[in-house]
């Protein structure tokens, strides 16, 4: 008799469950926050402006760098949008790399349809560097 009755419940719980759980995995999707807020805070990226009057480049903390793109991010492009350079004040910000080889800094994607590591001075690229290592059996 008891039996009986129980199962019912257990079923619903388990049911609950389930929608809870999903609830919680979409609402950390649809939040996009979880993935910015793992990033280390003494982590940092290279960013160069694209103004030619400004050119300016510096190290600012990668969790910034992806909370600014996350307020500006447009779904419609397909680039990311540029950050406001704190030297110039124009929107022509963008995301770039230091040559680990010639020392520069430039955007990344300098080279079209390359590496995004592709150095537009020395054209060496630490992707492809390190993959040639690798097919080497260097490690
Ligand atoms: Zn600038
Ligand atoms: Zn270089």
């Amino acid at each position: 008799m008891e039996d009986s009755r129980k199962k019912p419940i257990m079923i619903g719980v388990i049911v609950v469950c389930l929608i809870v759980a999903g609830l919680i995995t979409f609402a950390r999707r649809g939040g996009g926050g979880s993935g910015i807020d793992s990033i280390s805070d003494d982590k940092m990226t290279w960013v160069k402006c694209s103004n030619p009057k400004c050119k300016a480049e510096y190290e600012m903390s990668e969790k910034q760098y992806f909370k600014e793109m996350e307020k500006r991010f447009n779904p419609m492009a397909r680039t990311s949008p540029p950050l406001t350079c704190e030297k110039c004040g124009k929107d022509s910000l963008f995301r770039a790399v230091k040559c680990p080889y010639c020392g520069i800094v430039f955007i990344r994607d300098s080279v079209p349809n390359d590496l995004f590591d592709r150095c537009p001075e020395c054209g060496k690229s630490e992707t492809e560097e390190i993959r040639k290592k690798r097919l080497a059996g260097e490690q």
